[in-house]
């Protein structure tokens, strides 16, 4: 549903401007039933617009897609929103002449079809609702698509392709497609994996510099990562963080150029916040000199989604101050301090209780 909504009125701007963002224009996103606008989902309005549901990897009515984004565009500039858009970070209000595009096409792109894992972490959706999810059916390839996008120059370079998931190297065509996107030299390929199985081709990636591996570790040592993760796994995922890190370059080419201020990040590892699981100083400063060590130079931060719905409209100064103090740490020990959506909005919303942070320039 499109709505009129008050913050988002741009009519008395001096110059024509609208609300809109990256993925509404030009993303797409893989789902295991479903293809969506965008992946993102840590706001108010929930994200994950519908383009299609019920999809199993059949042939993409290409024109209906971007027929759609065109009407998105339309109601946009009227100053009507989409309902799952309210509140999201990534909707910006930019002049007219830089939303409107006479070329369709997608740059960004998310990856995130099947559920196979070789990790059990106890935040997962599918750990905690194995219900939901047909284990046994195969997932669709989208191989195929993208060969197609490609071929008729849909896909294109100048965005983000993310992977999700299920742990994208237990995916069949999951070599195939990263070595395709470095061979047609896509920039910004971003996957999220467990760590647990190392992946040559991701290795290429990061030294060519034009992929970001993120492992989630969300542990400083394996005790914690037991009891989160359910996998004895713990040395091996900081052993091939240590061989991800020992491939980084810095290329000034590849990502962008605010991301390499710190130097580089094509290996990354994110620790999410769990309280009473993992939230001690000792944990995260393990974490933070573990990666370190491996030559890590980023910290990711998120809350654990259960957790933060269970409690965001009455959230404890705690978990205001456990977020500080992290920062902190990563300014100890000399490291990028990156918020994932959640954390970044509970911080920009409070303001009050997080006095410390200062929200990136838009
Ligand atoms: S929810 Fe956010 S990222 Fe997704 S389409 Fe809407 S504005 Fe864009
Ligand atoms: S690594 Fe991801 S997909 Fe696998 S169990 Fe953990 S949260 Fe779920």
């Amino acid at each position: 549903m499109f709505r009129y909504h008050e913050k988002y009125d741009c009519s008395n701007e001096p110059r024509p401007v609208f609300y809109s963002c990256p993925w509404i224009q030009h993303g797409l996103v893989f789902f295991k039933y479903k293809l969506t606008t965008c992946c993102y989902c840590g706001h108010s309005g929930g994200g994950h617009t519908l383009i299609k549901d019920d999809y199993n990897g059949q042939p993409i009515n290409w024109n209906h897609i971007f027929k759609q984004k065109r009407e998105f565009n339309r109601l946009y500039k009227k100053g009507l929103i989409n309902d799952n858009c309210v509140d999201c970070p990534f909707l910006t209000a930019r002049w007219n002449e830089h939303w409107e595009s006479d070329e369709d096409y997608i740059s960004n792109l998310y990856i995130s079809h099947w559920t196979e894992c070789n990790s059990k972490c106890i935040y997962c959706f599918e750990t905690q609702h194995p219900e939901e999810f047909n284990l046994n059916k195969k997932s669709y390839s989208v191989l195929p698509i993208i060969k197609e996008m490609l071929q008729k120059n849909i896909l294109r370079r100048g965005g983000s392709i993310h992977f999700g998931g299920g742990e994208p190297t237990l995916l069949p065509e999951f070599d195939d497609i990263i070595r395709l996107l470095l061979d047609y030299k896509f920039y910004d390929l971003r996957v999220h994996t467990s760590g647990i199985k190392y992946s040559p081709i991701l290795e290429r990636g990061i030294r060519e510099g034009r992929l970001r591996v993120i492992v989630s570790v969300d542990a400083g040592c394996a005790e914690t990562f037991q009891k989160i993760k359910q996998v004895p796994a713990y040395d091996i995922v900081r052993e091939n963080i240590r061989k991800y890190a020992a491939a980084q370059v810095l290329r000034k080419h590849a990502l962008t150029p605010d991301l390499y201020m710190k130097g580089g990040i094509c290996a990354s590892t994110k620790f999410i916040v769990i309280p009473g699981l993992n939230d001690t100083k000792e944990e995260v400063e393990n974490w933070i000199k573990a990666d370190v060590e491996a030559g890590v130079n980023t910290s990711i931060i998120d809350i654990e989604e259960n957790w933060f719905k269970a409690h965001e409209d009455n959230l404890p100064q705690s978990i205001f101050d456990f977020i500080h103090l992290i920062q902190d740490l990563t300014q100890k020990y000399g490291t990028h301090f990156e918020l994932y959506e959640r954390v970044a909005n509970m911080l920009k919303d409070n303001p009050e209780r997080a006095q410390w942070y200062s929200p990136p320039e838009e």
